[in-house]
């Protein structure tokens, strides 16, 4: 007789089976609830990294699993080869409500992917508007810690050392510059440049803000130069600042002032609710020189086999009318300002200053004070991952970014009563690191 086959344990078939391309948590959750999630031993967590900033309407949203059972009952998947209502009616939806603007969209399956699609709009533009001696333009502008994904393009857009060391050769065409210095960008357009790629929050480079005068200096230049500005609002889109467009937020007071018009824009993570998405919009023409840039990729030029699949498209259209009709992003504008009321109330150990905008915020932390304590030299960790460990058995989860800054990434639906849990979770847990 055989003995009983042990259960493995979740971790240990990571260990042996998963690549291991991502330093994990040894967290394992099984289910969600709104911003709650239980681990297989049944634990209980908050959980306010949103799935890294993508769970908008938090775990098992009954809008959004009714939208997916009903679509797959009734079609999945049928290739772009054919014209399906679900996709044109979202098209609509994220051109006339969340941009406002005339234009069109592209669908993909992921922010990179997405990305992807930003890069060779700008390559097309560039062929197409050349220099003087007819060759094409091809340099696109991005900025330092900044993040724009994983592919090959997308290593070589970030402006972070560490995503691209051992990939070369890179992706030829991007120059990276310091961001937020509108003088460097300013005196780096050549004759060469295309395009400005940028995050209006940067994400993963730790959580900043663009100033509006780098907004307005960026739309400035492109306008003058016949360049396209490109937001990557992967992560900070679609209500995480507050905003539908997050550049509007960082924009300030009255944005429509600035008359800041984007050429394309990015965006995966939060639109998707946690359904696998991506998605651009493409300005129908460049404002100033009136060329076409929407209608650029045509026929044959680009696609994607899932990109915009009816599936996909009925849950991203589920996941935006909830967000639309419930007026998230002015909830997470007043989460946002109540988890900086109770931070600054809570006197919290370590914790240096809050960056970001609305539900997109980091909590920056004293690194040399938190790298001091035993614990953390012996953990042999930054002070962002040795605190998000601390969290994490607290039985909160954030989101490291960097090496000192922890993010706050909840659903945008989070109430008031989830962040006093937190705050108290993440005030009782630096007082005992503090005190050890
Ligand atoms: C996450 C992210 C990406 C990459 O998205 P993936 O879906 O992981 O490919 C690109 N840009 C920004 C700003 C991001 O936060």
């Amino acid at each position: 007789m055989n003995p009983p086959t042990a259960i493995p344990k979740t971790t240990d078939l990571y260990e042996n089976y998963v690549a291991p391309t991502y330093g994990r948590f040894r967290v394992a959750p099984v289910r969600g609830q709104g911003c709650w999630l239980w681990d297989e031993d049944g634990k209980k967590y908050l959980d306010f990294g949103g799935g890294i900033a993508v769970c908008s309407l938090g775990h098992a949203h009954p809008r959004m699993a009714g939208a997916l059972h009903a679509q797959a009952l009734s079609l999945i998947h049928c290739s772009n080869l054919y014209q399906f209502p679900a996709q044109g009616k979202l098209a609509q939806l994220l051109v006339e409500k969340v941009m406002g603007i005339p234009g069109k969209i592209f669908f993909a399956n992921s922010g990179a992917e997405a990305n992807e699609a930003l890069y060779k709009l700008a390559r097309r533009y560039g062929a197409q508007r050349p220099k003087a001696n007819g060759d094409a333009r091809t340099e696109m502008l991005t900025f330092g810690s900044s993040f724009h994904g994983r592919t090959l393009a997308g290593i070589a857009a970030t402006g972070q050392e560490k995503v691209k060391a051992g990939f070369g050769p890179l992706v030829p065409g991007f120059r990276h510059l310091p961001y937020n210095d509108t003088a460097a960008l300013e005196a780096a357009i050549t004759e060469d440049t295309v395009a400005i790629l940028l995050e209006p929050v940067q994400g993963e480079g730790g959580i900043h803000v663009a100033t509006p005068d780098f907004l307005k200096t960026a739309h400035a230049l492109c306008q003058k130069h016949d360049c396209l500005l490109l937001l990557d609002e992967i992560q900070c889109g679609i209500g995480r600042t507050g905003h539908l467009r997050g550049w509007e937020t960082a924009l300030g007071e009255d944005p429509t002032l600035a008359g800041i018009v984007p050429d394309g824009v990015s965006w995966a993570k939060g639109i998707g609710g946690g359904f696998p998405f991506g998605a651009v919009w493409l300005n129908a023409h460049h404002r100033k020189t009136e060329a076409p840039i929407a209608d650029l990729l045509g026929a044959g030029s680009h696609g994607t086999t899932y990109g915009g699949s009816p599936l996909a498209c009925a849950v991203v259209t589920a996941v935006l009318e909830e967000i639309l009709e419930k007026g998230l992003p002015e909830h997470a504008a007043a989460m946002g300002a109540y988890v900086r009321e109770k931070l600054a109330e809570a006197e919290i150990p370590f914790l240096k200053d809050i960056r970001g905008l609305g539900l997109m915020l980091g909590l920056v932390l004293d690194a040399e004070a938190v790298s001091a304590l035993p614990a953390c030299q012996a953990a042999g960790q930054s002070p962002a991952i040795f605190v998000v460990n601390a969290l994490n058995k607290a039985k909160l989860l954030t989101v490291p970014a960097g090496a000192d800054v922890v993010r706050l990434l909840p659903a945008l639906n989070v109430t008031e009563a989830e962040i006093d849990t937190a705050v108290f979770m993440l005030k009782a847990t630096l007082e005992r690191l503090a005190a050890a």
